[in-house]
């Protein structure tokens, strides 16, 4: 999952039960960088905070507890926490009193190295260890069986309808799986969040029930290896199974899911994706490298020709999915015959996305002990030639779409413009005087670009 960095946006939710305690006069502040699954165990500790009678604000200044919620998949995303950390230092000297709270994938068990660096840290904790927050807002303590039966899903909201916070959410992520039992040799999540580790089937439909009765009309299931589902729980659910039973709940437009492994990708998968309404045409499949050896070493577990065929199958059953990967350039020992595997693989089978990352060594993984050969210059090289591979291929697909009419769900508005995504996940852009937010609306395109369509909406929504 590509790291972003925000404040989690005001999305108070009708499926949201009235808080346990009183409100008692006390706000926090939370800052959220990195994947989807950190967005929502930060929905999450909100949850926990509102529950004992706190209030969310925008300005940690302002904060009765300020809780960062980190990031080190890559160099820039640990910068940047370091960067919110040394600057709240101030803050701390001036409001001893006020907790603030690291979690998220930057704590390690090795707390005293993290309490050198950041002594005014008051506490840290594991994003599978939700209760250690009691250690610093003692009330949770009273409430511990029911902050057990809080959802745990994150529902964003669009730029540009703050004045709107008090609408509910069109979309949510509800995390399925926690954690990945795989050891790529670069990642470092295994080591932050440990083994998979599946939720209960019954309380992840419960829970998108009560996002739809509030108004949601997209979900996204989450994981690390989401398509890994199941296999530790006791029947075997698998992620087919699940989203039967989510394709199930009444009222469900959408659902989509990732971040999937190619070798959990299975036929079973691909096929219930096709046979499910409400499954959208999307597929999410990371290949990281395209080359044999390259794999080989980053311990991915697959070859090219797996994922290769992995995507053609789906193409096959699902004729227009859209396709979206993940790639890294630059990865130890990659050498210019290796990239150029890649760049081939690419140009074939000619993804809607991919997102473009430079190896960057995280300390504690295996290739962190192997020399980080390949030069800057080079790796900008690389990922600069896949970026024009893309944008090449983007605007030769996307302009063959001009006229075509697509069904958006409305998330929202963008410098002025109402804003969603087709069911292959694509942005599209259109003007409306009417209030579309959350309807499905069927849009012509009218341009095209790389990147999003820009069209004008035919009938009314739905
Ligand atoms: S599958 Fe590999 S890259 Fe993905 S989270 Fe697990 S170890 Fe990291």
């Amino acid at each position: 999952m590509p790291p972003s960095s925000t404040v989690i946006p005001l999305a108070p939710h009708p499926a949201t039960a009235p808080p346990r305690l009183a409100p008692n006069g006390k706000r926090f502040f939370i800052w959220t960088i990195g994947c989807q699954m950190n967005e929502a165990d930060s929905a999450k500790v909100a949850a926990m905070l509102q529950e004992v009678g706190y209030r969310r604000t925008e300005d940690e200044t302002d904060a009765d507890i300020v809780v960062l919620n980190s990031c080190v998949v890559r160099q820039a995303a640990e910068d940047k926490v370091a960067g919110k950390l040394n600057s709240l230092a101030r803050l701390k000297r001036e409001r001893p009193q006020m907790p603030l709270v690291l979690t998220g994938c930057m704590v390690t068990n090795q707390q005293e190295k993290l309490k050198e660096r950041f002594p005014h840290v008051d506490l840290f904790f594991d994003p599978s260890d939700f209760d250690r927050l009691q250690t610093v807002v003692p009330e949770l303590a009273d409430l511990e069986d029911d902050l057990q039966q809080l959802p745990h899903y994150y529902a964003p909201q669009a730029e540009g309808l703050s004045t709107d916070a008090g609408r509910a959410a069109v979309t949510a992520f509800v995390p399925i799986i926690y954690g990945c039992n795989f050891l790529c040799s670069y990642c470092i999540v295994p080591y932050r969040r440990g083994k998979e580790t599946s939720r209960p089937l019954a309380e992840i439909v419960a829970e998108v029930e009560r996002l739809v009765a509030g108004g949601v009309r997209e979900v996204t299931l989450l994981g690390q290896t989401v398509n890994a589902y199941g296999h530790d729980l006791p029947d075997k659910p698998g992620l087919a199974g699940l989203l039967r039973a989510v394709d199930a709940v009444p009222g469900l437009e959408r659902l989509r899911f990732l971040t999937s492994h190619p070798r959990y990708m299975s036929d079973e998968i691909i096929r219930t994706m096709a046979e499910l309404p409400s499954c959208c045409e999307h597929m999410n499949l990371p290949v990281q490298a395209g080359d044999d050896e390259v794999l080989r070493r980053m311990r991915r577990t697959y070859s090219r020709e797996l994922w290769r065929e992995r995507i053609a199958f789906t193409r096959d059953q699902m004729p227009g999915c859209t396709v979206a990967t993940d790639v890294i350039v630059g990865f130890p020992g990659e050498t210019d015959a290796q990239f150029e595997q890649t760049y081939a693989l690419l140009e074939d089978v000619a993804c809607d996305k991919v997102h473009l990352a430079m190896y960057s060594p995280r300390p504690g993984t295996l290739s962190a002990r192997w020399e980080d050969d390949v030069p800057h210059a080079e790796k900008l090289r690389r990922h600069q030639a896949l970026e024009a591979l893309q944008v090449r291929l983007c605007t030769e697909r996307n302009a063959r779409r001009l006229g075509e009419t697509v069904e958006v769900l409305v998330e929202g508005k963008a410098k002025g413009r109402w804003t969603g995504r087709t069911r292959g996940n694509q942005l599209v852009h259109f003007d409306d005087a009417a209030d579309r937010l959350g309807q499905l609306v069927d849009v012509r395109i009218t341009q095209t670009s790389p990147w999003f369509f820009v069209g004008e909406a035919v009938g009314p929504g739905r």
